[in-house]
């Protein structure tokens, strides 16, 4: 099968043929029939991060596709389903967090495209269990992004326990925020978008932002003052400075949710503001396998739309570099 394969974090990608692995007990093999191209794959590509994954590797953790194979015992999907293939490929199902709906903070969870392969190939080899039906009626090509800018950003909205008539800033309107917006929306927020393009916030507002603030000609924290501070503030954008303005941008009992990871890992947190205005910091890592069968469910009862552009999988550098040089309108979804 094709693969697109990090042999060493210094080079490109290498798009060559792989041997087609046979699922195992408890394992399905998936035909991929889209995959997104989240930052996390270039992260991964380029070992960016403290804990590296080891190459030769495949990326690709939006994977979308079809039961071609079941190993044994797997009951949950049968050959022929649609499945998508998350970030969380395993977890132990058995530890206190597994049992109590937390599975993402489970700590032997394995990660697809990082410590299993992903799905930046003709085919992967995935654990059934912590696969998710795709709804009929949804376009595979739809369900990638879904699988992890929808989910992620899902959840965020969820943990920042938005309710009917909370006004919520989100800051970095592209593959995820778009989404984040139209979650907020749901839940009943007033949605205010922040971003420093205005293809961007002329996207939120077709997606219907109450509000847009174009931070590289407005202060948005004096802008989100003006409309009485945010009950809630989402932050997709990877900049401590970004992180500073949201809080700034609270109002008494806020919410600051942290989803992106800027390098820099650190940033101000003024304790004064933070306690006499008991605003509440809450990081949040992806979503468990029941919120993505709730954002498909949503998206197969048409209330929520992707953005996304197609790029063949052969094509992979060269969509690195464009989301690098952020000259991407949403989410890239390679098709191999
Ligand atoms: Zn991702
Ligand atoms: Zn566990």
């Amino acid at each position: 099968m094709r693969a697109a394969v990090v042999t060493s974090f210094d080079q490109p990608l290498e798009v060559k043929d792989v041997a087609l692995p046979e699922p195992g007990p408890g394992q399905i093999q998936v035909r991929v029939e889209a995959s997104g191209l989240c930052h996390t794959d270039i992260h991964a590509a380029r070992g960016d991060w403290p804990v590296k994954p080891t190459p030769p590797f495949i990326p690709g953790h939006e994977g979308v596709g079809i039961v071609e194979k079941t190993g044994p015992g797997v009951t949950l999907h049968a050959v022929g389903d649609r499945v998508a293939i998350p970030w969380l490929g395993y977890a132990c199902g058995t530890c206190e967090y597994c049992l109590t709906g937390w599975e993402t903070l489970c700590e032997s969870q394995l990660n697809t495209g990082y410590a299993i392969d992903g799905g930046h190939a003709e085919y992967l080899i995935a654990d059934a269990d912590y696969t998710v039906a795709v709804p009929a009626g949804i376009d595979p090509v739809e369900a990638a992004p879904l699988t992890c800018a929808g989910v992620t950003t899902y959840k965020a909205v969820k943990v920042g326990g938005v309710t009917p008539g909370d006004r919520v800033a989100i800051f970095g309107i592209g593959g995820l925020g778009h989404l984040a917006q139209q979650y907020a929306q749901i839940f009943g927020g007033e949605t205010i978008a922040v971003d420093v393009t205005e293809e961007k916030l002329a996207l939120a507002k077709q997606l219907g932002a109450s509000h847009v603030v174009n931070a590289a000609t407005t202060d948005p924290v004096e802008a989100i003052t003006a409309l009485g501070g945010a009950d809630v503030a989402v932050v997709l954008a990877a900049s401590p400075k970004v992180l500073e303005q949201a809080h700034a941008s609270l109002r008494r009992g806020g919410r600051l949710v942290l989803v992106s990871l800027p390098k820099e890992n650190a940033m101000a947190l003024p304790i004064f503001q933070t306690v006499l205005k008991g605003i509440s910091v809450l990081g949040s890592i992806v979503g468990t396998r029941a919120d993505l069968a709730e954002v498909f469910r949503l998206h197969a009862a048409g209330r929520t739309r992707v953005f996304y552009e197609t790029r063949p999988l052969t094509e992979i550098n060269a969509a690195i570099e464009d989301v690098l040089a952020s000259r991407v309108p949403a989410r890239l979804v390679l098709i191999p």
